[in-house]
């Protein structure tokens, strides 16, 4: 368990250091603004979509190692997916940051997983939804600027 744990802290490292696609993109179709007043953390999510499936993502912003590192795996993960794969990815993705691990029998989110540990830590769960939540506000074509709060 401590080298899945080892290997998870890593891939957020990682993905911290150096975020995929943080980028602003130009055109775009759906654009978010989320805000995490707790921590600090902003994000702005631009998408690309073609006939209901998500063609390009990217982020811009800045926030913790965690929100950052969330919001680019979170692009990673979405690229090809339809609004349907998308929301249902959120919905799991949540459940795995707010449910007891006894409890999620079926989480199969890939590397989405390396969040699991922050579970433990209420407060963190903000910083790794913020990024699901600014995109759930693009794709629903919201215009305020999103809050965790
Ligand atoms: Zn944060």
């Amino acid at each position: 368990m401590t080298d899945l744990r080892d290997l998870y802290q890593e891939l957020i490292l990682d993905h911290y250091k150096r975020p995929r696609n943080r980028r602003r993109m130009e055109p775009v179709d759906r654009h978010a603004e989320g805000y995490n007043p707790l921590c600090g953390d902003r994000i702005n999510v631009y998408l690309k979509m073609t006939d209901g499936v998500v063609r390009d993502v990217s982020f811009e912003g800045s926030g913790c190692a965690i929100s950052t590192a969330s919001a680019s795996l979170m692009t990673e993960a979405l690229k090809g997916k339809t609004v349907e794969e998308t929301r249902d990815l959120f919905s799991r993705f949540h459940r795995l940051l707010t449910t007891e691990q006894s409890a999620n029998q079926e989480p199969d989110l890939g590397k989405l997983e390396a969040f699991a540990g922050v579970r433990q830590f209420p407060v963190r769960v903000k910083c790794a939804t913020l990024a699901w939540h600014t995109l759930k506000a693009a794709l629903e074509q919201q215009h305020e600027t999103v809050t965790t709060e």
